[in-house]
Protein backbone atom coordinates (compact mmCIF):
# COMPACT_ATOMS: atom_id res chain seq x y z
CA UNK A 1 0.00 0.00 0.00
CA UNK A 2 1.45 3.09 -0.98
CA UNK A 3 0.82 5.71 1.60
CA UNK A 4 1.93 8.08 4.38
CA UNK A 5 5.24 7.82 5.97
CA UNK A 6 3.85 5.39 8.70
CA UNK A 7 2.22 3.32 6.04
CA UNK A 8 -0.94 4.12 7.24
CA UNK A 9 -3.47 5.87 4.52
CA UNK A 10 -4.09 9.57 5.34
CA UNK A 11 -6.97 9.58 2.80
CA UNK A 12 -10.44 7.55 2.93
CA UNK A 13 -12.62 7.35 -0.09
CA UNK A 14 -15.63 5.50 0.23
CA UNK A 15 -17.77 4.87 -2.45
CA UNK A 16 -21.63 5.32 -1.81
CA UNK A 17 -24.22 6.08 0.72
CA UNK A 18 -26.25 3.42 1.12
CA UNK A 19 -26.36 2.01 4.42
CA UNK A 20 -22.66 0.34 3.99
CA UNK A 21 -21.63 3.95 2.96
CA UNK A 22 -22.72 6.05 6.22
CA UNK A 23 -22.04 2.76 8.41
CA UNK A 24 -18.48 2.95 7.46
CA UNK A 25 -18.46 6.70 7.09
CA UNK A 26 -19.45 7.04 10.98
CA UNK A 27 -17.16 4.92 12.31
CA UNK A 28 -14.36 5.96 10.93
CA UNK A 29 -14.99 9.65 11.50
CA UNK A 30 -15.98 8.38 15.38
CA UNK A 31 -12.04 6.53 15.54
CA UNK A 32 -9.99 8.60 13.48
CA UNK A 33 -9.46 12.67 13.78
CA UNK A 34 -9.41 14.24 10.50
CA UNK A 35 -5.53 15.26 11.12
CA UNK A 36 -4.84 11.47 11.29
CA UNK A 37 -7.19 10.23 8.51
CA UNK A 38 -9.14 12.53 5.96
CA UNK A 39 -12.66 10.64 5.43
CA UNK A 40 -14.36 11.35 2.31
CA UNK A 41 -17.24 10.34 0.67
CA UNK A 42 -18.55 9.94 -3.11
CA UNK A 43 -22.64 9.07 -3.69
CA UNK A 44 -25.09 9.75 -6.10
CA UNK A 45 -28.26 11.14 -6.04
CA UNK A 46 -29.58 9.90 -9.38
CA UNK A 47 -28.59 6.20 -8.19
CA UNK A 48 -30.15 6.25 -5.31
CA UNK A 49 -29.96 3.45 -1.91
CA UNK A 50 -31.50 -0.16 -1.87
CA UNK A 51 -33.17 1.04 1.07
CA UNK A 52 -34.95 -2.10 2.52
CA UNK A 53 -32.35 -2.93 5.53
CA UNK A 54 -34.90 -2.45 8.13
CA UNK A 55 -34.31 -5.20 10.59
CA UNK A 56 -31.37 -5.22 13.13
CA UNK A 57 -29.12 -7.75 15.08
CA UNK A 58 -28.62 -7.20 18.73
CA UNK A 59 -25.09 -6.62 17.89
CA UNK A 60 -25.92 -3.07 16.50
CA UNK A 61 -26.05 -1.86 20.44
CA UNK A 62 -22.08 -2.63 20.34
CA UNK A 63 -21.92 -0.30 17.24
CA UNK A 64 -23.52 2.57 18.54
CA UNK A 65 -21.40 2.83 21.04
CA UNK A 66 -18.50 1.94 19.11
CA UNK A 67 -19.44 4.57 16.42
CA UNK A 68 -21.02 7.08 19.57
CA UNK A 69 -24.65 7.14 18.71
CA UNK A 70 -27.48 7.28 21.03
CA UNK A 71 -30.14 5.01 20.85
CA UNK A 72 -33.05 7.83 21.27
CA UNK A 73 -31.45 9.90 19.00
CA UNK A 74 -31.01 6.94 16.71
CA UNK A 75 -34.86 5.83 17.13
CA UNK A 76 -36.08 9.30 16.69
CA UNK A 77 -34.30 10.00 13.97
CA UNK A 78 -34.95 6.66 11.93
CA UNK A 79 -39.13 5.99 13.03
CA UNK A 80 -37.68 2.69 14.92
CA UNK A 81 -38.85 0.45 17.50
CA UNK A 82 -37.21 -2.50 19.18
CA UNK A 83 -37.36 -5.99 17.89
CA UNK A 84 -36.27 -9.33 20.32
CA UNK A 85 -36.61 -11.66 17.56
CA UNK A 86 -37.98 -13.75 14.40
CA UNK A 87 -41.01 -15.27 14.58
CA UNK A 88 -41.15 -18.14 12.04
CA UNK A 89 -44.84 -19.12 10.60
CA UNK A 90 -45.37 -22.08 8.47
CA UNK A 91 -41.51 -22.99 8.20
CA UNK A 92 -40.95 -26.16 9.10
CA UNK A 93 -44.26 -27.38 7.92
CA UNK A 94 -47.37 -25.07 7.16
CA UNK A 95 -49.33 -24.71 10.20
CA UNK A 96 -46.38 -24.29 12.36
CA UNK A 97 -44.70 -21.17 14.79
CA UNK A 98 -41.57 -20.85 16.69
CA UNK A 99 -39.53 -17.40 17.40
CA UNK A 100 -35.90 -17.20 17.27
CA UNK A 101 -35.51 -14.88 20.22
CA UNK A 102 -32.78 -12.76 20.77
CA UNK A 103 -31.36 -14.28 24.24
CA UNK A 104 -31.69 -17.96 26.23
CA UNK A 105 -34.09 -20.32 26.56
CA UNK A 106 -34.26 -20.78 30.32
CA UNK A 107 -31.11 -20.65 32.92
CA UNK A 108 -28.75 -23.42 33.55
CA UNK A 109 -30.77 -26.08 35.38
CA UNK A 110 -28.96 -28.75 38.26
CA UNK A 111 -25.86 -28.58 36.41
CA UNK A 112 -26.58 -29.03 32.80
CA UNK A 113 -27.85 -26.03 30.02
CA UNK A 114 -31.74 -25.67 30.68
CA UNK A 115 -32.17 -27.30 27.12
CA UNK A 116 -30.91 -30.31 27.81
CA UNK A 117 -33.52 -30.36 31.36
CA UNK A 118 -36.44 -29.58 28.86
CA UNK A 119 -35.31 -32.18 26.54
CA UNK A 120 -34.82 -34.93 29.33
CA UNK A 121 -38.39 -33.96 30.33
CA UNK A 122 -40.02 -34.21 27.16
CA UNK A 123 -38.41 -37.46 26.25
CA UNK A 124 -39.87 -38.98 29.64
CA UNK A 125 -43.27 -37.62 28.43
CA UNK A 126 -43.93 -34.96 30.63
CA UNK A 127 -45.95 -31.99 29.12
CA UNK A 128 -43.67 -29.47 28.92
CA UNK A 129 -44.89 -27.88 26.05
CA UNK A 130 -42.36 -26.20 23.68
CA UNK A 131 -39.17 -24.62 24.26
CA UNK A 132 -40.42 -21.23 23.04
CA UNK A 133 -42.36 -21.25 26.59
CA UNK A 134 -38.77 -20.60 28.17
CA UNK A 135 -37.78 -17.91 26.83
CA UNK A 136 -37.99 -14.21 28.04
CA UNK A 137 -37.85 -12.92 25.04
CA UNK A 138 -40.39 -15.01 23.50
CA UNK A 139 -43.00 -14.70 26.10
CA UNK A 140 -42.15 -10.77 26.12
CA UNK A 141 -42.72 -11.02 21.88
CA UNK A 142 -46.23 -13.21 22.42
CA UNK A 143 -47.52 -10.23 24.96
CA UNK A 144 -46.15 -7.49 22.62
CA UNK A 145 -44.15 -5.97 25.71
CA UNK A 146 -41.04 -4.39 26.38
CA UNK A 147 -37.98 -3.30 28.32
CA UNK A 148 -34.47 -3.02 28.43
CA UNK A 149 -32.94 -6.49 30.07
CA UNK A 150 -32.13 -6.17 33.18
CA UNK A 151 -28.44 -5.78 34.26
CA UNK A 152 -28.48 -8.11 37.19
CA UNK A 153 -27.08 -10.98 35.92
CA UNK A 154 -28.85 -13.29 38.69
CA UNK A 155 -32.63 -12.26 37.37
CA UNK A 156 -34.49 -14.03 34.69
CA UNK A 157 -34.90 -10.34 33.56
CA UNK A 158 -31.32 -10.60 31.82
CA UNK A 159 -31.56 -13.57 29.83
CA UNK A 160 -32.79 -11.78 26.92
CA UNK A 161 -30.92 -8.82 24.45
CA UNK A 162 -32.94 -6.83 21.70
CA UNK A 163 -31.96 -4.99 18.85
CA UNK A 164 -34.18 -2.20 16.14
CA UNK A 165 -36.25 -2.09 12.93
CA UNK A 166 -35.66 1.48 11.72
CA UNK A 167 -36.17 3.11 8.08
CA UNK A 168 -33.72 2.52 6.10
CA UNK A 169 -33.72 5.68 4.11
CA UNK A 170 -34.15 7.37 7.63
CA UNK A 171 -31.24 5.51 9.05
CA UNK A 172 -28.55 6.47 6.43
CA UNK A 173 -29.77 9.96 6.39
CA UNK A 174 -29.17 10.17 10.59
CA UNK A 175 -25.67 8.90 10.10
CA UNK A 176 -24.74 10.98 7.50
CA UNK A 177 -25.61 14.31 9.36
CA UNK A 178 -23.49 12.31 12.35
CA UNK A 179 -20.74 11.53 9.82
CA UNK A 180 -20.42 15.52 8.34
CA UNK A 181 -20.90 16.96 11.73
CA UNK A 182 -17.77 15.13 12.48
CA UNK A 183 -16.40 16.42 9.50
CA UNK A 184 -16.50 14.28 6.34
CA UNK A 185 -16.73 15.69 3.07
CA UNK A 186 -19.26 14.70 0.98
CA UNK A 187 -19.26 14.50 -3.06
CA UNK A 188 -22.70 14.27 -5.04
CA UNK A 189 -21.77 13.11 -8.14
CA UNK A 190 -21.59 9.76 -10.22
CA UNK A 191 -18.33 7.57 -10.47
CA UNK A 192 -17.59 7.06 -14.25
CA UNK A 193 -14.22 5.34 -14.16
CA UNK A 194 -11.78 4.24 -11.62
CA UNK A 195 -8.44 4.93 -12.34
CA UNK A 196 -5.38 2.36 -11.25
CA UNK A 197 -1.91 1.37 -11.47
CA UNK A 198 -2.48 -2.10 -11.21
CA UNK A 199 -3.90 -3.36 -7.98
CA UNK A 200 -3.55 0.17 -6.33
CA UNK A 201 -6.72 2.25 -6.77
CA UNK A 202 -5.33 6.02 -7.33
CA UNK A 203 -8.50 8.37 -8.04
CA UNK A 204 -12.72 8.06 -8.92
CA UNK A 205 -13.41 9.93 -12.00
CA UNK A 206 -16.71 11.32 -11.80
CA UNK A 207 -18.65 12.01 -14.19
CA UNK A 208 -18.25 16.18 -13.65
CA UNK A 209 -14.73 15.40 -14.61
CA UNK A 210 -13.55 15.91 -10.91
CA UNK A 211 -10.68 13.52 -9.66
CA UNK A 212 -10.83 12.00 -6.24
CA UNK A 213 -7.75 10.61 -4.84
CA UNK A 214 -7.33 8.75 -2.05
CA UNK A 215 -5.09 5.94 -0.44
CA UNK A 216 -7.71 3.50 0.62
CA UNK A 217 -10.92 3.30 -1.25
CA UNK A 218 -13.59 1.58 0.63
CA UNK A 219 -16.18 0.18 -1.91
CA UNK A 220 -19.96 0.54 -0.67
CA UNK A 221 -21.47 1.26 -3.89
CA UNK A 222 -24.13 -1.97 -3.50
CA UNK A 223 -24.82 -4.19 -6.10
CA UNK A 224 -22.85 -2.62 -8.98
CA UNK A 225 -19.12 -2.87 -6.81
CA UNK A 226 -17.96 -0.49 -8.89
CA UNK A 227 -13.91 -0.33 -7.64
CA UNK A 228 -13.51 -4.39 -6.12
CA UNK A 229 -15.34 -5.90 -9.34
CA UNK A 230 -12.73 -4.57 -11.06
CA UNK A 231 -9.98 -5.13 -9.21
CA UNK A 232 -7.62 -8.14 -10.56
CA UNK A 233 -7.99 -11.50 -8.68
CA UNK A 234 -11.55 -10.61 -8.01
CA UNK A 235 -13.89 -13.82 -7.86
CA UNK A 236 -17.37 -14.94 -6.74
CA UNK A 237 -18.41 -17.70 -4.62
CA UNK A 238 -21.91 -18.41 -5.84
CA UNK A 239 -24.47 -19.81 -3.24
CA UNK A 240 -27.62 -19.91 -5.31
CA UNK A 241 -27.96 -23.60 -5.49
CA UNK A 242 -28.27 -23.85 -2.04
CA UNK A 243 -30.34 -20.13 -1.21
CA UNK A 244 -31.79 -20.04 -4.87
CA UNK A 245 -34.06 -16.71 -3.94
CA UNK A 246 -32.90 -14.31 -6.30
CA UNK A 247 -35.80 -11.65 -6.14
CA UNK A 248 -37.88 -9.22 -3.59
CA UNK A 249 -40.71 -7.18 -4.20
CA UNK A 250 -41.51 -4.60 -0.93
CA UNK A 251 -44.21 -2.49 -0.23
CA UNK A 252 -44.81 -0.61 2.65
CA UNK A 253 -48.68 -0.41 4.70
CA UNK A 254 -50.16 2.49 7.06
CA UNK A 255 -48.91 1.00 10.71
CA UNK A 256 -51.46 -1.23 11.78
CA UNK A 257 -52.67 -2.56 15.52
CA UNK A 258 -50.42 -5.51 15.81
CA UNK A 259 -47.14 -3.12 16.85
CA UNK A 260 -44.94 -6.16 17.56
CA UNK A 261 -42.02 -6.10 19.00
CA UNK A 262 -40.34 -8.69 16.49
CA UNK A 263 -40.39 -9.25 12.61
CA UNK A 264 -42.37 -11.97 11.11
CA UNK A 265 -41.44 -14.36 8.58
CA UNK A 266 -44.27 -16.27 6.41
CA UNK A 267 -42.90 -18.97 4.38
CA UNK A 268 -45.09 -18.77 0.63
CA UNK A 269 -44.55 -21.83 -1.81
CA UNK A 270 -41.10 -19.98 -3.43
CA UNK A 271 -39.68 -18.38 -0.67
CA UNK A 272 -40.86 -16.19 2.34
CA UNK A 273 -42.67 -13.11 3.32
CA UNK A 274 -41.22 -9.93 6.25
CA UNK A 275 -43.19 -8.05 8.03
CA UNK A 276 -41.39 -5.44 10.31
CA UNK A 277 -43.28 -2.64 12.32
CA UNK A 278 -42.19 1.24 12.38
CA UNK A 279 -43.47 3.65 14.10
CA UNK A 280 -44.91 5.30 10.90
CA UNK A 281 -45.43 2.25 9.08
CA UNK A 282 -45.07 -1.62 8.48
CA UNK A 283 -42.31 -2.66 5.92
CA UNK A 284 -43.44 -6.02 4.33
CA UNK A 285 -41.44 -8.17 1.13
CA UNK A 286 -41.64 -11.39 -0.05
CA UNK A 287 -38.45 -12.78 -1.41
CA UNK A 288 -38.78 -15.49 -3.78
CA UNK A 289 -37.06 -17.56 -6.71
CA UNK A 290 -37.95 -16.58 -9.90
CA UNK A 291 -37.66 -19.86 -11.04
CA UNK A 292 -40.47 -20.75 -8.82
CA UNK A 293 -43.18 -17.93 -9.32
CA UNK A 294 -43.56 -14.95 -11.53
CA UNK A 295 -42.94 -11.48 -10.14
CA UNK A 296 -46.92 -11.29 -10.21
CA UNK A 297 -48.08 -13.83 -8.40
CA UNK A 298 -45.30 -13.12 -5.80
CA UNK A 299 -46.47 -9.08 -5.85
CA UNK A 300 -49.98 -10.56 -5.18
CA UNK A 301 -48.83 -13.46 -2.70
CA UNK A 302 -47.27 -10.10 -0.88
CA UNK A 303 -50.60 -8.02 -1.23
CA UNK A 304 -52.73 -10.65 -0.02
CA UNK A 305 -50.90 -11.01 3.67
CA UNK A 306 -50.32 -7.40 4.47
CA UNK A 307 -52.43 -6.49 6.99
CA UNK A 308 -52.91 -2.49 6.84
CA UNK A 309 -53.58 0.15 3.70
CA UNK A 310 -50.93 0.10 1.18
CA UNK A 311 -48.73 2.85 0.61
CA UNK A 312 -46.89 3.07 -2.49
CA UNK A 313 -46.54 0.58 -5.74
CA UNK A 314 -44.62 -2.73 -4.52
CA UNK A 315 -40.98 -2.95 -5.48
CA UNK A 316 -38.84 -5.12 -7.38
CA UNK A 317 -35.24 -5.90 -6.41
CA UNK A 318 -32.77 -8.41 -7.78
CA UNK A 319 -30.01 -10.61 -6.13
CA UNK A 320 -27.91 -13.45 -6.18
CA UNK A 321 -26.75 -14.92 -2.94
CA UNK A 322 -22.34 -15.58 -2.60
CA UNK A 323 -19.52 -13.31 -1.55
CA UNK A 324 -16.53 -11.81 -3.07
CA UNK A 325 -13.68 -14.84 -2.07
CA UNK A 326 -11.72 -11.88 -1.05
CA UNK A 327 -13.42 -8.66 0.25
CA UNK A 328 -10.19 -6.86 0.44
CA UNK A 329 -8.13 -6.74 -2.58
CA UNK A 330 -5.20 -4.54 -3.05
CA UNK A 331 -5.95 -0.71 -1.64
CA UNK A 332 -9.85 -1.52 -1.88
CA UNK A 333 -12.16 -3.09 0.55
CA UNK A 334 -15.72 -4.14 -0.25
CA UNK A 335 -18.23 -3.16 2.34
CA UNK A 336 -22.18 -3.89 2.17
CA UNK A 337 -23.89 -5.51 -1.08
CA UNK A 338 -20.39 -4.83 -2.77
CA UNK A 339 -18.80 -7.83 -1.02
CA UNK A 340 -21.92 -9.97 -1.24
CA UNK A 341 -25.41 -11.04 -0.62
CA UNK A 342 -27.06 -13.33 1.82
CA UNK A 343 -30.99 -13.29 1.91
CA UNK A 344 -32.60 -11.20 5.11
CA UNK A 345 -34.05 -14.02 6.54
CA UNK A 346 -31.97 -13.58 9.27
CA UNK A 347 -31.58 -9.93 9.44
CA UNK A 348 -27.95 -10.45 8.94
CA UNK A 349 -26.87 -7.94 5.93
CA UNK A 350 -26.41 -4.90 8.33
CA UNK A 351 -24.23 -6.90 10.80
CA UNK A 352 -21.63 -7.98 8.23
CA UNK A 353 -21.78 -4.27 7.01
CA UNK A 354 -20.77 -3.76 11.06
CA UNK A 355 -18.41 -6.86 11.31
CA UNK A 356 -16.43 -5.30 8.29
CA UNK A 357 -16.30 -1.62 9.46
CA UNK A 358 -15.35 -2.99 13.12
CA UNK A 359 -12.43 -5.55 11.78
CA UNK A 360 -11.18 -2.86 8.93
CA UNK A 361 -10.56 -0.92 11.77
CA UNK A 362 -8.93 -3.61 13.93
CA UNK A 363 -6.71 -4.61 10.67
CA UNK A 364 -6.17 -0.99 9.69
CA UNK A 365 -3.58 -1.21 7.10
CA UNK A 366 -0.28 -0.88 8.29
CA UNK A 367 3.35 -0.51 7.43
CA UNK A 368 3.99 -1.64 3.94
CA UNK A 369 5.96 -4.88 5.00
CA UNK A 370 2.74 -5.91 7.88
CA UNK A 371 0.03 -4.92 5.14
CA UNK A 372 -0.83 -8.79 3.63
CA UNK A 373 -1.04 -10.26 7.13
CA UNK A 374 -3.65 -7.69 8.17
CA UNK A 375 -4.99 -7.52 4.55
CA UNK A 376 -5.15 -12.21 4.83
CA UNK A 377 -6.50 -11.82 8.60
CA UNK A 378 -9.43 -9.45 7.49
CA UNK A 379 -10.09 -11.38 4.78
CA UNK A 380 -10.32 -14.41 6.17
CA UNK A 381 -12.58 -13.01 9.69
CA UNK A 382 -15.46 -11.99 7.10
CA UNK A 383 -14.90 -15.60 5.23
CA UNK A 384 -16.06 -16.86 8.22
CA UNK A 385 -19.14 -14.57 9.14
CA UNK A 386 -20.43 -15.17 5.85
CA UNK A 387 -20.29 -18.75 6.00
CA UNK A 388 -21.78 -19.00 9.22
CA UNK A 389 -25.00 -16.88 8.48
CA UNK A 390 -24.79 -19.25 4.86
CA UNK A 391 -24.99 -21.83 6.96
CA UNK A 392 -27.69 -20.98 9.23
CA UNK A 393 -29.77 -19.53 6.78
CA UNK A 394 -29.60 -23.16 4.62
CA UNK A 395 -30.96 -24.80 7.83
CA UNK A 396 -34.17 -23.10 7.59
CA UNK A 397 -34.95 -24.38 4.47
CA UNK A 398 -33.40 -28.03 4.36
CA UNK A 399 -34.95 -28.64 7.73
CA UNK A 400 -38.70 -28.86 6.07
CA UNK A 401 -41.81 -30.71 5.41
CA UNK A 402 -43.72 -28.63 2.92
CA UNK A 403 -45.48 -29.90 -0.20
CA UNK A 404 -44.24 -27.57 -2.90
CA UNK A 405 -41.67 -28.48 -5.47
CA UNK A 406 -39.62 -25.37 -3.96
CA UNK A 407 -39.37 -26.90 -0.60
CA UNK A 408 -39.17 -30.10 -2.00
CA UNK A 409 -35.87 -28.93 -3.64
CA UNK A 410 -34.95 -27.34 -0.79
CA UNK A 411 -34.66 -30.30 1.50
CA UNK A 412 -33.18 -32.66 -1.33
CA UNK A 413 -30.51 -30.69 -1.64
CA UNK A 414 -27.35 -31.79 -0.06
CA UNK A 415 -26.00 -29.03 2.20
CA UNK A 416 -22.80 -27.91 2.61
CA UNK A 417 -20.40 -30.54 5.04
CA UNK A 418 -20.02 -28.01 7.91
CA UNK A 419 -24.35 -27.80 8.33
CA UNK A 420 -24.71 -31.17 8.36
CA UNK A 421 -22.33 -31.79 10.93
CA UNK A 422 -23.20 -29.01 13.17
CA UNK A 423 -26.98 -30.59 12.36
CA UNK A 424 -26.32 -33.55 13.55
CA UNK A 425 -24.52 -33.24 16.43
CA UNK A 426 -27.37 -31.37 17.73
CA UNK A 427 -29.86 -34.08 16.69
CA UNK A 428 -27.68 -36.69 18.60
CA UNK A 429 -27.47 -35.13 21.73
CA UNK A 430 -28.82 -31.39 21.43
CA UNK A 431 -24.89 -29.92 21.52
CA UNK A 432 -25.11 -26.47 19.73
CA UNK A 433 -22.11 -24.59 18.86
CA UNK A 434 -20.94 -22.39 21.43
CA UNK A 435 -18.89 -19.42 19.54
CA UNK A 436 -17.57 -16.86 21.35
CA UNK A 437 -17.53 -14.29 18.83
CA UNK A 438 -20.19 -13.50 15.90
CA UNK A 439 -23.49 -14.76 15.05
CA UNK A 440 -25.77 -17.80 16.19
CA UNK A 441 -24.58 -20.03 18.86
CA UNK A 442 -26.48 -22.16 21.07
CA UNK A 443 -29.98 -20.60 21.33
CA UNK A 444 -29.88 -19.98 17.87
CA UNK A 445 -29.74 -23.50 16.54
CA UNK A 446 -31.93 -24.85 19.81
CA UNK A 447 -34.90 -22.46 18.76
CA UNK A 448 -34.57 -23.35 14.50
CA UNK A 449 -33.37 -26.99 14.83
CA UNK A 450 -36.59 -27.04 17.42
CA UNK A 451 -39.00 -25.22 15.73
CA UNK A 452 -38.39 -26.73 12.33
CA UNK A 453 -39.50 -30.15 13.03
CA UNK A 454 -35.56 -31.77 14.62
CA UNK A 455 -35.59 -31.68 18.21
CA UNK A 456 -32.50 -33.26 19.79
CA UNK A 457 -32.94 -37.40 20.22
CA UNK A 458 -30.78 -37.32 23.47
CA UNK A 459 -29.27 -34.60 26.17
CA UNK A 460 -26.51 -33.75 28.31
CA UNK A 461 -25.74 -36.79 30.91
CA UNK A 462 -24.48 -34.15 32.85
CA UNK A 463 -28.93 -33.24 32.99
CA UNK A 464 -29.42 -36.87 35.18
CA UNK A 465 -27.65 -34.88 38.09
CA UNK A 466 -30.91 -33.67 39.07
CA UNK A 467 -34.34 -35.68 39.79
CA UNK A 468 -36.19 -35.85 36.71
CA UNK A 469 -39.82 -34.36 39.18
CA UNK A 470 -37.58 -31.90 40.60
CA UNK A 471 -37.05 -30.44 37.08
CA UNK A 472 -39.92 -30.69 35.60
CA UNK A 473 -41.49 -28.89 39.09
CA UNK A 474 -38.39 -25.97 38.52
CA UNK A 475 -39.56 -26.29 34.52
CA UNK A 476 -43.34 -24.94 36.03
CA UNK A 477 -42.15 -22.71 38.33
CA UNK A 478 -39.67 -21.44 35.42
CA UNK A 479 -42.82 -20.64 33.38
CA UNK A 480 -44.77 -19.17 35.74
CA UNK A 481 -42.14 -16.47 36.41
CA UNK A 482 -41.75 -15.16 32.96
CA UNK A 483 -45.37 -14.86 32.61
CA UNK A 484 -45.85 -13.00 35.51
CA UNK A 485 -43.01 -11.01 35.03
CA UNK A 486 -43.76 -10.22 31.49
CA UNK A 487 -47.45 -9.11 32.41
CA UNK A 488 -45.52 -6.64 34.46
CA UNK A 489 -43.37 -5.18 31.69
CA UNK A 490 -45.00 -2.26 29.20
CA UNK A 491 -46.57 -2.62 26.19
CA UNK A 492 -43.69 -1.90 23.61
CA UNK A 493 -46.15 0.74 21.63
CA UNK A 494 -46.09 2.46 24.89
CA UNK A 495 -42.44 1.79 25.58
CA UNK A 496 -41.34 3.35 22.16
CA UNK A 497 -43.30 6.30 22.93
CA UNK A 498 -42.86 7.31 26.34
CA UNK A 499 -39.31 5.44 27.36
CA UNK A 500 -37.48 5.96 24.05
CA UNK A 501 -38.93 9.36 22.92
CA UNK A 502 -40.23 10.51 26.02
CA UNK A 503 -43.21 11.54 24.79
P1 LIG B 1 -26.87 0.49 -1.56
O1 LIG B 1 -27.96 0.80 -0.63
O2 LIG B 1 -27.24 0.00 -2.92
O3 LIG B 1 -26.00 1.82 -1.72
C1 LIG B 1 -25.11 1.96 -2.80
C2 LIG B 1 -24.59 3.39 -2.85
O4 LIG B 1 -23.62 3.48 -3.87
C3 LIG B 1 -25.65 4.42 -3.15
O5 LIG B 1 -25.42 5.60 -2.40
C4 LIG B 1 -25.40 4.73 -4.63
O6 LIG B 1 -25.78 6.05 -4.96
C5 LIG B 1 -23.90 4.59 -4.67
N1 LIG B 1 -23.40 4.32 -6.02
C6 LIG B 1 -23.54 3.20 -6.76
N2 LIG B 1 -22.95 3.37 -7.97
C7 LIG B 1 -22.40 4.62 -7.95
C8 LIG B 1 -21.66 5.39 -8.90
N3 LIG B 1 -21.34 4.93 -10.11
N4 LIG B 1 -21.29 6.63 -8.54
C9 LIG B 1 -21.58 7.15 -7.33
N5 LIG B 1 -22.28 6.48 -6.42
C10 LIG B 1 -22.69 5.23 -6.72
N6 LIG B 1 -30.27 -6.06 5.72
C11 LIG B 1 -30.53 -6.17 7.03
O7 LIG B 1 -29.60 -6.13 7.84
N7 LIG B 1 -31.81 -6.31 7.47
C12 LIG B 1 -32.85 -6.39 6.62
O8 LIG B 1 -33.99 -6.50 7.06
C13 LIG B 1 -32.60 -6.37 5.23
N8 LIG B 1 -33.58 -6.51 4.32
C14 LIG B 1 -33.27 -6.54 2.99
C15 LIG B 1 -34.25 -6.84 2.05
C16 LIG B 1 -33.94 -6.95 0.71
C17 LIG B 1 -34.98 -7.30 -0.29
C18 LIG B 1 -32.62 -6.69 0.27
C19 LIG B 1 -32.26 -6.74 -1.20
C20 LIG B 1 -31.64 -6.38 1.19
C21 LIG B 1 -31.95 -6.33 2.55
N9 LIG B 1 -30.98 -6.09 3.49
C22 LIG B 1 -31.26 -6.17 4.82
C23 LIG B 1 -29.64 -5.73 3.06
C24 LIG B 1 -29.48 -4.21 3.17
O9 LIG B 1 -30.47 -3.55 2.41
C25 LIG B 1 -28.13 -3.81 2.69
O10 LIG B 1 -27.14 -4.56 3.30
C26 LIG B 1 -27.86 -2.38 2.99
O11 LIG B 1 -28.86 -1.58 2.49
C27 LIG B 1 -26.53 -1.95 2.46
O12 LIG B 1 -26.60 -1.62 1.12
P2 LIG B 1 -25.36 -0.89 0.51
O13 LIG B 1 -25.10 0.36 1.25
O14 LIG B 1 -24.25 -1.88 0.40
O15 LIG B 1 -25.82 -0.59 -0.98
Amino acid sequence: MRNTAQGQPKTVVILGGGTAGWMTATALTAVFNPEQVRVRLVESDDIGIVGVGEATLPAIREFNAFAGIAERDMLAATQGTYKLGIEFVDWGRIGSRYVHPFGAHGRPLGGAAFHHQWNRARLAGAPVGPIDDYAYAIEACRQNRFEPPSLDTSRVESTYSYAYHFDAGLYAGFLRRVAEGRGLLRTEGRVEAVERTGDHITALRLASCERIEGDLFIDCSGFRAIAIGEQPGDAWEDWSHWLPCDRAVAVPTARSEAFTPFTRSTASSAGWLWRIPLQHRTGNGHVYSSAHISDDEAAAALLAGVDGDVLAEPRFLRFRSGRRRASWLGNCVAVGLSSGFLEPLESTSIYLIQAAVTNLVKFWPGAANGHAVLRDAFNSTIDLEYDRVRDFLILHYWLNDRPEPFWRERRETEPPASLRETAALFQSRGHAPSYRNGLFAAPSWISVMTGQGAPPQGYDRLADHMPLAQVISALQDERARLVARVAAMPFHADYVMRNALGR
